[in-house]
């Protein structure tokens, strides 16, 4: 049988090793001039492969029981066997994988050689316009079989896997042209949207507060409208990015698609951020009172120095209406009070996000309710799925990659048994 691979990014690139090594002709078309382009970007060059942590609840999809199938299937351990078997060792840090030599290019390296190694059909350049079942057509010999347009010519495949990728970095290959083909098949798209991205927020102080990284915790609500942002729909804990209009950072990122979905539905998004996440709400009150006890001679301006940034802490304090030159040990109860309030709940609204180019993955893609757990489409045999084009996505830390990994096993040696059978 002679499978094409349409897209040569992580998924591609593993879809094509084993339906190769399963005894198929296999041709990859790729659109840039070389493969992998989005993979070398990724853990900021060092490539977080996957995680020892498959919690289902660290993917998103329409359709997390199917995401679930698959990824019980083919969890980690097998994307790890995967890659030693292409020489590549791996590293552990703290659950999170990575190369061993930490760099993205080994991963790259490991598939192409391997590609090359095994004489797989690399076909660079070739950007697929359509691609069609030919059903009953003049030339018998043809029908039942795909046709593939790519750089006015025409070529004849037994199965095709698509593995487009989303149209998160256009400037890497990925550019959505996947769901295009899709759609042709009939498949339902789920509305591609940014995630895995800054968010903007309305509140002026941002540039004040710039640069500041800091260990938070934050609440996701949305809401009808402004004031009515009381539905709460994530929280996450880690480090916070201030930059000069919102929120970053990873658990920023992890949260960014509820917020992105929200604004998208017209709804309105509130962000609850916990400065101080390791002092229980209940305790706040008499820390900041010893504190006070002890450095009431400082100026308000000074007051939080040793817990946040000072110009965060300045924010805080500028937030509660209060004087900087006014001396802590002046302060009221009441004012007291809105301190510990402010550190334990600094809200922001959240107004815009990053947009395609600076988000990591897409959400949104081809409705899994559209695939069996093969990730064969259920309106064309023969016409399978990997990857990012699929509507699922996880968050940061490998989830990506390891889903890229899954699929493109689970529909590489869903395709290559169909090869055995036919
Ligand atoms: C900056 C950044 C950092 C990231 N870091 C991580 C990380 O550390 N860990 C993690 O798990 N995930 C990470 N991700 C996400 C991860 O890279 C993607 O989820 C993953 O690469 C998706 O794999 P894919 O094969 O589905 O798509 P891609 O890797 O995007 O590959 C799709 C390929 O198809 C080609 N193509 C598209 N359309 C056509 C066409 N019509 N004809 C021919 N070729 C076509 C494209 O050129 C591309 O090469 C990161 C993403 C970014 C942008």
């Amino acid at each position: 049988m002679n499978i094409a691979v349409i897209g040569g990014g992580a998924s591609g690139m593993i879809a094509a090793v084993i339906s190769k090594r399963s005894g198929n002709d296999v041709t990859v078309f790729e659109h840039m001039p070389r493969v992998g382009k989005k993979l070398l970007l990724t853990g900021n060059g060092k490539c977080n492969i996957s995680n020892t942590d498959m919690d289902p609840g660290h993917f998103h999809s329409g359709d997390l029981e199917r995401v679930k199938n698959v990824l019980e299937k083919y969890p980690p351990a097998r994307t790890l066997a995967f890659f030693e078997e292409l020489g590549l060792r791996i590293r552990d840090r703290g659950g999170y994988l990575y190369p061993y030599s930490e760099n993205a290019s080994a991963v790259v390296d490991a598939l192409r050689f391997s590609i090359r190694d095994l004489g797989i059909d690399v076909m660079t350049g070739a950007d697929v316009l359509s691609v069609s079942k030919v059903m009953n057509g003049n030339d018998r010999s043809a029908e039942g079989r795909f046709v593939i347009s790519s750089n006015d010519r025409h070529y004849h495949f037994d199965c095709v896997i698509i593995c487009t990728g989303s149209c998160a970095q256009r400037n890497t290959g990925s550019d959505g042209s996947g769901y295009n083909l899709a759609k042709r098949f009939g498949h339902t798209i789920i509305k591609p949207l940014p995630a895995l991205t800054y968010l903007t927020c309305e509140e002026d102080f941002f540039p004040s507060i710039a640069g500041i990284r800091t260990r938070a915790a934050i609440s996701m609500f949305m809401g009808s409208s402004v004031n009515s942002c009381t539905d709460l729909c994530g929280v996450e804990v880690g480090e916070l990015q201030l930059t000069k209009t919102g929120i970053s950072g990873i658990p920023v990122f992890n949260l960014s698609h509820i917020a992105i979905k929200a604004l998208d539905e017209g709804r309105f998004v509130r962000a609850v951020i916990d400065l101080v996440p390791d002092i229980p709400s209940e305790d706040i009150r008499s820390y900041m009172k010893d504190r006070l006890a002890k450095i009431g001679t400082r100026t308000v301006e000074e007051m939080l120095i040793g817990v946040l940034a000072k110009t965060l802490g300045i924010c805080v304090c500028k937030r509660c209406g209060l004087d900087l030159r006014r001396s802590c040990s002046s302060l009221s109860e009441n004012d007291i009070a809105k301190v510990c309030r402010m550190l334990k709940q600094f809200e922001v609204t959240v107004k815009g996000h990053g947009s395609f180019e600076n988000a990591q993955v897409s959400q949104g893609g081809v409705s899994l309710e559209e695939v069996d757990d093969n990730l064969e489409s259920r309106l064309v045999s023969g016409l399978y799925f990997a990857g990012e084009i699929l509507d699922v996505f996880g968050d940061c830390g490998g989830y990506n990659l390891q889903w890229a990994a899954s699929s493109a096993m689970a529909a590489a040696y869903a395709a290559a048994l169909a090869s055995q059978i036919g």
